[in-house]
């Protein structure tokens, strides 16, 4: 048997079902992870699906990988293209007669792997839920999608959660012995000029591990709010969206410093945000290409239309608002926004800037260091009221935010939120051109 193992959201060793599975009842073993040329092209909304911050990210992931899998006598082939036509010529050129991968929430990637099934329906497919807290199987029985996030929760939070798995000891030896890993280089991205996070399993596992040494997870219901402040919320999420590091993992971690510390409503609620983060990776399952939809997963269209010149303005951190001047600019400069601020800004595109809500989660794929298809065309529909909110969207008043979060506006000026003033909203007559 040779077997190929498609990596993707899933850079890692440890607690890597689809890698134990594939290294099992085989003889060769291909490791390839498929660099999609369509990810530095401008889409729809005129931005490209991998900015600057998680290309870097991203390769620091990719070689922290292909050294660990050296390190097990494989090689992590990286391939360039369009990822059921490179796959296909590897499964012909090297006779695979079997692949297998991680689960996906986004419609694209399980399009491309359903196509490559029809391909090869000679060959065996196997897929494992490596991303997600709980498995199919756990879910399959419910019988409708919970219409809401507290529905869901209701149901899984006393669910059994599986161990995470160990790494394994031994792989099977490689298809490919020469390293194609020459071709990452292809990607030189510009460099981030102070990365907040760097990739890699090692490094998130240290993350995780520092996290739960200090005493954060105690007061972070109280924290977890803030705009800025390295140790107020988590910062999972870049690891957790590579798959550098399993929910599972993370989980365990988390009750093992509830057992030695004590749970509080603060530990409590990491968990409880976890779930949020399961509960739209299965909302996207469940609705596949409807996350995409201006009208949502309810068919609910929103007042909005397209100011090239507003989104402009929203994007760079030039609107008349200092605060959501101050977030976009750290989103474009590290990649990173605190969940609060990004529940501010995608409010203002929707609701200030009266903007169709595709291009403000466009924007945050191409910027966000920890995007992830589930979470941010979850959340973004959420807010515009399109889905998964029983509220019907969520409108912040961003005078009231400025004076909870920001009372001293030390991060407005941190960012220089402020500078941007002399920009109204619309500086453009009704032709798009620019007034005085
Ligand atoms: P913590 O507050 O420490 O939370 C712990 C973990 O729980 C996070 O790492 C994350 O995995 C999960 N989590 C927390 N809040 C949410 C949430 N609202 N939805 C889903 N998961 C959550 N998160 C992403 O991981 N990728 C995205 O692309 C993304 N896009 C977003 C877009 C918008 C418009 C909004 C409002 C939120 C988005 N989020 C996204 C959710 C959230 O903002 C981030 O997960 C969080 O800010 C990451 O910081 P942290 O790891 O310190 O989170």
């Amino acid at each position: 048997m040779n077997t190929l193992l498609w990596f993707n959201n899933d850079l890692r060793l440890t607690d890597n079902e689809a890698l134990q599975q594939a290294a099992s009842n085989t003889a060769r073993l291909l490791c390839v992870f498929c660099i999609d040329l369509q990810w530095f092209k401008q889409g729809r909304y005129g931005v490209q699906a991998l900015g600057a911050a998680r290309q870097q990210f991203l390769n620091e992931s990719l070689t922290a990988l292909s050294s660990q899998l050296e390190q097990l006598g494989q090689v992590l082939h990286i391939a360039f293209g369009e990822p059921t036509s490179t796959l296909g010529a590897l499964i012909d050129k090297h006779h695979i007669n079997r692949v297998v991968r991680s689960q996906h929430s986004g419609f694209n990637e399980n399009q491309q792997w359903q196509n490559l099934k029809q391909q090869y329906p000679e060959s065996q497919f196997e897929s494992y839920d490596t991303f997600t807290i709980f498995k199919h199987e756990q879910l399959i029985s419910l019988d409708a999608f919970p219409s809401s996030f507290s529905k869901f929760r209701k149901i899984v939070e006393l669910m059994p959660i599986d161990a995470p798995l160990g790494r394994p000891e031994q792989l099977p030896p490689p298809i490919l012995t020469s390293i194609q890993f020459d071709a990452l280089k292809k990607l030189s991205p510009k460099s981030v000029k102070t990365p907040l996070f760097s990739g890699g399993e090692t490094r998130a596992i240290t993350h995780c591990k520092n996290y739960f040494a200090s005493a954060a997870a105690s007061t972070y219901k109280e924290t977890r709010n803030e705009l800025a402040g390295w140790a107020h919320s988590s910062k999972f999420s870049p690891w957790l969206a590579a798959g550098c590091i399993s929910p599972r993992f993370i989980i365990k971690q988390l009750r093992e410093y509830e057992y030695e510390h004590g749970a509080n409503d603060s530990t409590g609620w990491i968990f409880f945000e976890l779930l949020w983060r399961e509960y739209f990776q299965w909302l996207a399952k469940h609705y596949d290409e409807r996350l995409f939809c201006f009208s949502g997963i309810h068919h609910k269209k929103p007042l909005s239309s397209f100011y090239p010149q507003r989104f402009k303005q929203w994007a760079a951190g030039n609107t008349q608002w200092p605060l959501v001047n101050a977030c976009m600019r750290e989103l474009n400069t590290t990649g990173f926004m605190s969940n609060r601020g990004r529940q501010i800004v995608a409010s203002c595109l929707v609701n200030e800037l009266g903007l169709d809500w595709r291009c403000g989660a466009a924007y945050f794929e191409q910027q966000l260091i920890d995007y992830d298809v589930a979470s941010n065309w979850g959340n973004w529909q959420y807010i515009a009221g399109v889905g998964a909110d029983p509220r019907g969207g969520r409108h912040f008043n961003i005078e009231k935010q400025t004076r909870q979060y920001d009372p001293e506006q030390q991060f407005i000026r941190r960012w220089d939120g402020d500078t941007a003033l002399q920009f109204p909203t619309d500086h453009v007559d009704a032709a798009d051109w620019p007034m005085a």
